[in-house]
């Protein structure tokens, strides 16, 4: 049962996954810091992506590249020309909106109004600073707004030294910053976000299947971390809504609160990025495909996501309340390797006894997994808490314990408990937590 929208953000406050950016001044609209939590759980995310994307594979190498680049990247990706969304204003009530996310283009969503709306503007979503001391126009620079060109721009770099041979890929994960004239729902949609994208570079007859691949195997991705099948779908661009550069695209959506929305875009972005490179370098980012002797620009399958709106759909998937002895139960049933705790210790009182058996048992599991102590507060209180939290399993010492050197562990999901002998709860969470 995912959760609807203001419970969610209302428990990711709660519970320390989220907080308002600058809160303690007012609050910086459409920034967000990531909380204990939070933190834990998008790092968790990127990890896994990293680890299918890279670590699974031997065909796909990372990279880490410079959130500043010469503006020639951007010229020569089309950015500077053509990053923009339409931008409309209300002359009645003064707010901005996107002209292409109205339901109808001619009514104002923030005060109803129907025929107020301005022109439409391009707005160019690039932010732009200064490098150096001085600002003229000579040293401006872009904040990127995507991670794929740092890759397209050491393509060659990488091909060479980890002598790569087609097909390869190359990915990374990293913020980038897009000024949105319509940030909003949270996190869904912000300024400044983490993407993880990857280039996979083909020979150009192979890429309609490579793009086949790739939107299976992504799907398969979230799937495999518990994502509710009913709540995800792949939809294919019609071809009016197609990048600039794209041959063809699918995007992965999800079903949030507000309805279907994309998680990652998939595109199979032909040549254009490695040509347009070249044109303006002047530098040669051909391939030399030995085993056939020819020369050509691969073409690139790009799988691209965002870090932090698959964090928050995973959030939102995870919710679950049901009843038990009459009380409703919150229970986050977060995949074991996307939860920011997976083990929490528990003490049944404070009395110096116990804490000293559990203390010491966190910290011996510490070096396997992710552990929290935690002594306060009644334990069913505490329960609650993990529940809420997502923490796959709870291990309580109890008086007993401290006879028949045993702990209560207690599953998320089926609540059963399992008594179990001290030295043995590492290899029981081991076989459980893989
Ligand atoms: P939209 O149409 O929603 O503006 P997009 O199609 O421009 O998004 P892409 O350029 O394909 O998005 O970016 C790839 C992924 O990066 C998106 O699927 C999304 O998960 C993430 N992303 C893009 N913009 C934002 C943003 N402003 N906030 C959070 N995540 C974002």
């Amino acid at each position: 049962m995912p959760a609807d929208f203001d419970t969610i953000v209302n428990l990711a406050k709660k519970r320390g996954f989220v907080f308002q950016s600058s809160e303690i001044y007012g609050g910086l609209r459409s920034a967000y810091d990531y909380g204990p939590l939070g933190t834990a759980l998008l790092r968790n995310v990127k990890d896994q992506w990293w680890r299918s994307m890279v670590q699974m594979r031997d065909d796909i190498v990372g990279i880490d590249s410079a959130v500043l680049q010469s503006p020639e990247v951007w010229v020569a990706s089309g950015h500077v020309a053509s990053f923009s969304d339409p931008l409309v204003e209300c002359r009645n009530c003064h707010n901005r909106h996107r002209l292409d996310k109205l339901d109808d283009p001619d009514v104002c969503p923030s005060c109803g109004k129907r025929d107020e709306f301005t022109e439409p503007k391009l707005f160019n979503l690039m932010f732009k600073t200064h490098m150096g001391p001085v600002e003229t126009d000579d040293n401006a620079v872009y904040l990127r707004p995507e991670t794929a060109q740092g890759i397209f721009i050491n393509f060659e770099n990488v091909r060479r030294t980890a002598r790569m041979t087609l097909p390869f890929g190359i990915a990374q994960i990293g913020k980038s910053f897009r000024n949105e004239i319509t940030p909003g729902q949270f996190v869904f949609r912000t300024r400044e976000f983490e993407q993880m994208e990857m280039e996979f570079f083909c020979r150009p007859d192979d890429a309609d299947e490579w793009f086949t691949y790739w939107l299976e195997e992504r799907k398969n991705w979230y799937l495999g971390l518990g994502m509710t099948p009913d709540n995800l779908r792949l939809r294919p661009h019609g071809k009016d809504e197609l990048s600039h550069y794209s041959a063809n695209t699918s995007d992965v959506e999800y079903r949030f609160p507000w309805g279907w929305d994309e998680l990652e875009g998939i595109a199979n972005r032909t040549d254009f990025d490695l040509k347009a490179h070249a044109d303006r370098s002047g530098k040669d980012l051909t391939y030399f495909d030995q085993p056939n002797n020819d020369r050509f620009f691969p073409y690139v399958i790009e799988p691209a996501a965002g870090a932090t709106r698959t964090t928050f759909a995973f959030l939102i998937d995870a919710y679950d309340e049901e009843t038990v002895n009459d009380e409703t139960r919150v229970v986050m049933r977060l995949d074991p390797r996307l939860a920011p705790v997976q083990v929490a210790v528990l003490p049944l009182s404070k009395k110096a006894e116990l804490i000293e058996v559990s203390a010491s048992l966190a910290n011996e599991l510490r070096k396997t997994f992710a552990v929290e102590h935690d002594i306060t507060q009644a334990i069913g209180r505490r329960y609650r808490r993990q529940d809420e939290i997502g923490t796959p399993y709870c291990v309580t010492v109890d008086f007993d314990s401290l006879d028949d050197h045993q702990v209560t562990v207690r599953d998320r999901d089926s609540m059963t408990q399992d008594r179990i002998s001290i030295d043995q709860v590492e290899a029981y969470l081991r076989e459980r937590l893989r």
